[in-house]
C-alpha cells in the first residue's frame, strides 16, 4: 500500500454538464463532502467548466482537475490545452490515457509518457490510466498488456517519474459496463502496478497512489476502497449522480 493515509476517490465526469447542471451538482455534493475525513476528494471536469468550478470549489477541501492535457508546452496547436493553462484556473490533477480518449483519438503509450511529464513538470499530479481489454484478460496477457503501459514511461523518464503521481487501474471492459473488477482482480493487478514501479524505483513505488476505476458504485465501494491495495477510485457515470457520489466516498 502507499504510505498515503487517506483515500482518494475521483469524479471524472466526462462529457457531461452544464454550467446550471454543475452548480446543481457541486451543491449538492459539498456539504456532505465537506464532513468526510476519510477521503480525498478531486472533480475532472471539461477544459470550459475549469474556471467555474475554480470559483465554486475554493475555499472547500475538493480540489479539482482536467481530463487530459497537450504534451507540448505552448505553440501553434490548434484545439489543444496546456499544462499551464489548467494550473492558471488552479487545477492541480489530470487524467492522462484514459481508454476513451487513447481508442477514439489513437493516443500512443509515447504520447502518454509526454503529456504525463508535461503535467509533472508543471506541478500537476497526472493520474495515469492504465488496463487492458476483455480479450487480453482472456487471453491471460493483462498484466503484459499494463506492464507495458508503464514501461514506457519508466524507459523515457525513469520510475522516479512515478514519485507523487497517480495511476488508475482501469480495464476497459469495466468501463461503463456496469460490470467492476473484483477486489481480487483489482488487488492483484495493483500489487503488480507497484511491484513494476519498485523495480524501477523503490522510493517512488511507495509515494504512488493506485486507484481502481470501472463501474465503481456506492455497492461494490465498500469492498474495493477497503482493500489495502487499494488507495481510492476513478468514478465516471457514479459521480453525475450526487447522493452516489455522496456514499461511494463515504464508502472509506
Ligand atoms: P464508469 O467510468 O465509472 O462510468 O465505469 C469509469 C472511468 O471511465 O474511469
Amino acid at each position: 500500500t502507499s504510505l498515503a493515509s487517506k483515500k482518494l476517490v475521483v469524479a471524472n465526469w466526462k462529457m457531461h454538464g452544464n454550467l446550471m447542471r454543475n452548480q446543481q451538482l457541486i451543491q449538492a455534493y459539498l456539504p456532505a463532502l465537506a464532513a468526510c475525513t476519510r477521503a480525498e476528494v478531486v472533480v475532472c471536469v471539461p477544459y470550459p467548466y475549469l474556471a467555474q468550478i475554480q470559483t465554486l470549489l475554493t475555499g472547500t477541501s475538493v480540489a479539482w482537475g482536467a481530463q487530459n492535457v497537450a504534451k507540448y508546452e505552448e505553440g501553434a496547436y490548434t484545439g489543444e490545452v496546456g499544462a499551464q493553462m489548467l494550473t492558471d484556473f488552479g487545477a492541480r490533477y489530470v487524467i492522462i490515457g484514459h481508454s476513451e480518449r487513447s481508442t477514439a483519438y489513437c493516443e500512443s503509450d509515447e504520447n502518454i509518457a509526454e503529456k504525463f511529464m508535461m503535467a509533472k513538470r508543471h506541478g500537476l499530479t497526472p493520474i495515469l490510466c492504465v488496463g487492458e481489454t476483455l480479450l487480453e484478460r482472456e487471453a491471460g496477457v493483462m498484466e503484459r498488456v499494463v506492464g507495458k503501459q508503464l514501461e514506457t514511461i519508466i524507459r523515457l523518464f525513469g520510475g522516479e517519474a512515478f514519485a507523487g503521481s497517480i495511476v488508475s487501474y482501469e480495464p476497459i471492459w469495466a468501463i461503463g459496463t456496469g460490470l467492476a473488477a473484483t477486489s481480487e482482480q483489482a488487488v492483484a493487478m495493483h500489487q503488480f502496478i507497484r511491484e513494476s514501479v519498485a523495480a524501477s524505483d523503490k522510493t517512488a513505488a511507495d509515494t504512488l497512489k493506485i486507484l481502481y476505476g470501472g463501474s465503481v458504485n456506492p455497492q461494490n465501494a465498500v469492498q474495493l476502497l477497503n482493500q489495502k491495495e487499494i488507495d481510492g477510485a476513478l468514478v465516471g457515470r457514479c459521480s453525475l449522480d450526487a447522493e452516489q457520489f455522496i456514499k461511494i466516498c463515504q464508502a472509506v
